[in-house]
């Protein structure tokens, strides 16, 4: 179906065959989502020897006692499980509880309020605080600027990550400044691991950046391959130590969607000057995390491999699903301009790009046909998508055969809004 040579008669024709095909689709009555990024219950249930997994053992192999107060880091072992997802000495990291997200708002609340490096680096001692975003990205990391007051400034992505001549500009002149949300391996939704050079040059950021610069590195996708062989992701602390700007990254990581999504670690790791300034003001929140589920996972994962074994068999329940949403978009797509995407290795969502101003109306058809997308303009900040192209496909949830039947909706949808738009121009 290409529109751009199509002559408006043949326009006419497709627009009333695919108007038909929309109204036999809204009279099944379907009730499908597509908009959750989460495991679904049988990814859950590899996880579920978890329970009980103690029996009754509460001392930790260094011989804590899990069950009591205590140990701000985690233990010393949940943080050897840290290594394998941030790939930074375990001295480096902090084990936390059950969200990443949570030690991300609290390091990013902590820098603001109370400074990394002592009183004088808070970041509100300056009026104007702001933040690069990465768009498309992760709604709840521009809710947490939202939420301390932080403006966002956005520069795109593309195939490689953010587009480092822009954010390379923008760092240089605008010293309001103070960090940058990376979601580097398998990018929240586009899906893209961040190059060699990409990763480069944001450990250079720190050397002319404002001192008190940031990167967020949100790791949350970095060991959820579905290939065998999976890309790289070059090691962003090791670019930091080398180019003498180690203070200027965060890494961030989970278990969410490893083993309970509810229920699991979460990890940050820094630097020692960092870790000395997050801990200052941790220790006002917490005595110590959750290190009988700390212990749970230890054990869960004590065999040597046995994480990547589990995660082949998450990529065994969700490749199928992703393989449908890939294999129906480049069926009715992949020969004409109608829509762009990336084909993602690893992580939770596909990202899909209508002709400028249709995502609204797309999402807004399928919807009323019974599929539910995410919002469209949840994937920028302050929910503004200002080309209104950009939908977020999270295949993760729904059974193979409900994301075809999904994908054979969203297909009509888009379909049919890029024909009334072209008709309408
Ligand atoms: N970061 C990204 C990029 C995510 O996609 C998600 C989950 N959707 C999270 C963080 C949340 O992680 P956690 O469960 O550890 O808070």
């Amino acid at each position: 179906m290409n529109l751009t040579n199509a002559d408006s008669g043949q326009l006419q024709q497709w627009q009333s065959e695919l108007t038909s095909r929309y109204q036999d689709i809204k009279a099944k009555g379907l009730n499908l989502d597509l908009t959750r990024g989460k495991p679904s219950s049988e990814q859950l249930q590899l996880s579920d020897a978890l329970d009980g997994i103690l029996g009754s053992e509460y001392t930790s192999p260094s011989g804590v006692d899990v069950r009591n107060y205590g140990g701000l880091d985690g233990l010393l072992e949940a943080r050897k499980l840290g290594s394998q997802f941030l790939d930074m000495p375990a001295e480096n990291i902090i084990a936390g509880g059950n969200s990443s997200l949570t030690l991300m708002h609290q390091t990013m609340a902590i820098a603001h309020q109370f400074g990394l490096n002592g009183s004088d680096s808070a970041w509100n001692k300056s009026a104007d605080v702001s933040f690069i975003c990465p768009v498309p990205g992760y709604d709840r990391h521009y809710g947490v600027c939202q939420h301390l007051g932080i403006k966002m400034i956005t520069v795109p992505m593309d195939a490689n990550g953010p587009d480092m001549d822009a954010v390379e500009s923008l760092v240089a002149q605008d010293k309001s400044i103070r960090g940058m949300w990376c979601v580097p391996k398998y990018s929240n939704p586009t899906g893209v691991i961040y190059s060699d050079d990409v990763v480069k040059r944001i450990a250079q950021l720190g050397k002319t950046a404002h001192p008190d610069f940031r990167v967020f590195w949100d790791n949350a996708y970095a060991i959820h391959d579905l290939v065998e062989q999976p890309k790289t992701l070059a090691n962003i602390y090791e670019a930091c130590v080398a180019a003498g700007t180690e203070d200027s990254v965060l890494q961030f990581a989970s278990t969410s969607k490893v083993t309970f999504a509810g229920s699991g670690v979460a990890f940050v790791g820094a630097s020692a000057n960092n870790l000395k300034g997050i801990k200052q003001s941790l220790g006002f929140i917490t005595i110590g995390p959750d290190k009988v589920n700390q212990l749970r996972h230890v054990k869960f994962f004590a065999e040597p491999e046995s994480l990547t074994k589990h995660m082949q068999k998450h990529a065994g329940i969700i490749k199928p699903r992703f393989e449908c949403v890939l294999k129906q978009l480049d069926k009715a797509f992949g020969d004409n301009d109608l829509g762009s995407w990336e084909s993602p290795e690893g992580g939770y969502f596909i990202s899909f790009d209508t002709r400028p101003g249709l995502a609204k109306e797309v999402v807004r058809l399928a919807g009323e046909a019974g599929v539910k997308l995410t919002p469209a303009g949840a994937t920028f900040p302050y929910g503004n998508d200002p080309e209104d192209c950009n939908i977020r496909i999270a295949p993760t949830v729904p059974t193979v055969e409900q994301v075809e039947q999904a994908m054979d909706v969203f297909v009509v949808c888009v379909q049919l809004a890029s024909i009334n738009q072209q008709l309408s121009a």
